[in-house]
């Protein structure tokens, strides 16, 4: 499985991405799996920069992510709750703090 992203900012160790909706949770990831990341920003191609581990895949409200993770998150821009919904928010339109998301944690 692929996870695409528009900014291929990683970090070694545990990173978190976040996306709007479940339909990345019922994509059924296991703990241990392989992904590859692809990074692909508005415009260009699409290629693969590596391949990483899942840790752990979790529905939650954004509001509700713990600030813990936050930390992780692979994009230094979106480790403030402010941040992410900033930049979810110029991507998708407007993004609530009360939506859905699912939050991949992943292993470099
Ligand atoms: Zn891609």
């Amino acid at each position: 499985m692929t996870l695409h992203f528009i900014s291929g900012t990683f970090h070694p160790g545990l990173n978190i991405t976040v996306r709007r909706g479940l339909e990345w949770f019922r994509k059924g990831l296991i703990p241990g799996q392989t992904i590859s990341l692809c990074v692909c920003p508005p415009g260009q191609d699409h290629t693969v920069v590596g391949q990483a581990r899942v840790a752990f895949v979790m529905a939650a409200q954004i509001e509700t992510i713990p600030d813990e993770l936050m930390k992780y998150e692979h994009e230094p821009s979106c480790r403030t709750k402010e941040g992410l919904l900033a930049a979810m928010s110029r991507v998708l339109g407007e993004v609530r703090a009360d939506e859905i998301v699912t939050v991949i944690g992943f292993e470099m």
